[in-house]
């Protein structure tokens, strides 16, 4: 998955009826059927076929009743062995696109610690489901065209994904694929509306002229415009690291970016487009609130890209973890220092950003030293600091 990839889905998204979701869960399976090879093998040819006839989607069902956070302590669903057959029992609170043929899953093995990967067909040989239940489909705030379960396993036939145990570990390969995702798809929902509000206000007409000519009314719309640039620098920048570490051409350092850039771009793209979608609503005044315009539903829908694969609190708790790990700060820092060497002159602009970059430097340097509680509030700063420093490098390089 690259640039290339992204781009189509940067165009695909807001015409596909969020069809992008199951996409996103496909490609993360993808990656998990290439490093579980040894089961999936075959399944990766289907997760990736270009032939409608022979390619299938896949879910991901972590979430219970409990909880989504923390399904570490939230998941109840237990894993029998029985004649040799694994089955699951439980109950998934969020299942989205139960049409997926396949899902990757999350249970107790009974007598045994900590929770295990499954995975396992939906359906069986007969079409019938794979014994379960679907209890109801969410009534949701958007996302509508997008049918979300709550299903009930009651021994549904599953395989499990390699050693017993580390499941969340597992699984993380996937939610690292869905998360960029999540971020073109703020970009994309983003621009498409701005679009929508550019061309409204080229015709409106207020106080004898037209919306865009009132500076007022188009530096909003240029504010808009701006923060979706910026999601869209930081998310391409992001899926670019993706694209040279699934060709195996990304350097360690690019690596450790990557860790660390994946949950900042998720949290900070899908904060930005909710401001940006709210902003825009209002563009259109009154028709921006009335429901036959559309206006509403993209709105409702960017509401959704903060929640799933993580809220941005837990994102921002993964950019703790990314720090504490494998000098991915250091790479940061040498990056930004990288990327403003290709900057001729412009060295007020160079000095603002390194000036910030120092700051950011002072704050996770003081990290160690701080209770755990300390280290928590400030990371939602810490992340947002460090896309804003990468997105100026990047606009004042381009
Ligand atoms: C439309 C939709 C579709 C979905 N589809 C799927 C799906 O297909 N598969 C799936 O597995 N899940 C799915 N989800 C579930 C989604 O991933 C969860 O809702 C999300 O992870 C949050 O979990 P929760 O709802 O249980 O909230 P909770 O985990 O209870 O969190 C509630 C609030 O507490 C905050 N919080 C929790 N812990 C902490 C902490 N340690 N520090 C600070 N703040 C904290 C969270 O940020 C959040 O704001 C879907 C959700 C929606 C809305």
């Amino acid at each position: 998955m690259g640039c290339f990839q992204f781009l189509k889905l940067y165009l695909f998204n807001p015409a596909s009826a969020f069809y992008t979701c199951p996409l996103a869960m496909t490609d993360g399976a993808a990656k998990l059927s290439q490093i579980y090879n040894k089961p999936l093998a075959a399944y990766f040819k289907k997760f990736t076929s270009r032939d409608s006839k022979k390619f299938i989607s896949s879910a991901q069902w972590m979430t219970e009743k409990k909880g989504g956070s923390d399904v570490r302590a939230s998941t109840e669903t237990i894993a029998k062995k029985e004649n040799a057959t694994w089955r699951l029992y439980g109950e998934k609170w969020f299942t989205s696109a139960i049409t997926a043929s396949v899902a990757f899953t999350l249970a107790r093995i009974e007598g045994k610690d900590g929770l295990s990967l499954f995975f396992l067909e939906t359906k069986n040989k007969n079409g019938k489901w794979n014994n379960l239940e679907i209890c109801r489909l969410k009534n949701k705030l958007g996302t509508n065209a997008l049918p979300t379960a709550e299903i009930k396993l009651k021994g549904s036939i599953a395989h499990v994904i390699g050693e017993y145990g580390n499941g969340i570990k597992k699984i993380t390969p996937l939610l690292n694929i869905t998360r960029l995702h999540n971020s073109i798809t703020a970009c994309s929902l983003g621009k498409h509306l701005h679009s929508l509000s550019k061309s409204f206000a080229q015709q409106r007409l207020s106080f004898g002229k037209k919306l865009i000519d009132h500076p007022l009314h188009k530096q909003s719309l240029d504010e808009a415009a701006l923060n979706n640039e910026n999601n869209f620098y930081l998310t391409m920048y992001a899926v670019y690291l993706l694209g040279l570490e699934e060709n195996k051409r990304s350097t360690k350092e690019q690596s450790q970016i990557l860790r660390l850039l994946t949950p900042v771009c998720k949290l900070y793209t899908a904060k930005k487009n909710m401001l940006v979608a709210s902003e825009l609503l209002e563009s259109f005044g009154g028709f921006g609130y009335i429901e036959d315009t559309g206006i509403p539903r993209i709105f409702r829908d960017s509401q959704v890209l903060s929640i799933w694969e993580g809220t941005a609190n837990i994102l921002s708790l993964d950019t703790l973890k990314a720090l504490n790990k494998d000098q991915s700060f250091q790479a940061f820092v040498k990056e930004v220092h990288n990327i403003l060497n290709f900057v001729k002159n412009k060295n007020k602009e160079k000095e603002k950003i390194l000036k910030k970059l120092d700051q950011l430097t002072t704050i996770v340097n003081k990290l160690s030293s701080q209770s755990l509680e300390e280290s928590q509030l400030i990371s939602k700063k810490i992340a947002f600091f460090i896309a804003e420093i990468i997105i100026e490098s990047f606009r004042l390089r381009f």
